[in-house]
């Protein structure tokens, strides 16, 4: 079945690793992360929340040409990393650092029924389900109990904004449900609104 209703570009994606460079120029295309999962994971750690952060960041929102230029650098460094869409809700500590808003369909809690069985995207065959290297990234590093989290419905209000202050503010709280008896806990875990 196609449910595409504009032309396919043609997927330049050569190798794991690599985005193609269309991706977030004309609506979003599968990304998978140039960084390797167990890097990113490290990195989790070193940007986790604190008075470091949290001043940078209320340093940051106070001025308009600050907030213009820290978005930028931002939008540049995960666009070229992850396909970000910069919807200012970043998911990426929970899904294997794969971008679900570089998903054609931008879905936040797994994969669509249309899944090739090889694992290929159904909107663009030649390139891999966004959804499939989030499992694969995460099961590598013991974080597929991450998956489990249920995503809330993205705020569009916040598309376009950082969302590194964002996270250090403490204002994308509860971006995702508690876990609620999973099985296996996930690694990661944030309760909702402060
Ligand atoms: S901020 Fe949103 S669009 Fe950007 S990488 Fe994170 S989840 Fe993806």
């Amino acid at each position: 079945m196609s449910i595409s209703t504009r032309p396919l570009p043609s997927p330049s994606r050569t190798g794991p690793g690599e985005l193609s460079p269309a991706a977030g120029a004309g609506g979003p295309l599968p990304g998978v992360p140039r960084l390797s999962a167990r890097l990113l994971y490290q990195v989790q750690r070193l940007l986790a929340p604190n008075a470091g952060y949290r001043w940078l960041a209320r340093w940051t929102a106070a001025s308009p040409a600050r907030t213009r230029i820290f978005t930028a650098a931002e939008r540049a460094a995960k666009a070229r990393l992850f396909g970000c869409q910069m919807c200012g809700q970043c998911t990426l500590p929970v899904t294997g650092y794969a971008c679900p808003m570089s998903c054609p369909k931008q879905l936040r809690n797994g994969p669509c029924g249309g899944v090739g069985a090889d694992g290929s995207c159904e909107v663009y065959p030649a390139m891999r389900c966004v959804w499939v290297v989030a499992y694969e990234r995460a099961e590598s590093q013991g974080r597929v109990a991450d998956l489990r989290l249920l995503q809330r419905p993205v705020d569009h209000r916040e598309r376009g904004r950082s969302s590194w202050v964002n996270y250090w503010l403490g204002r994308d709280e509860g971006l995702w449900t508690a876990d609620d008896g999973l099985a296996a806990a996930p690694r990661i875990w944030r309760a909702g609104p402060p």
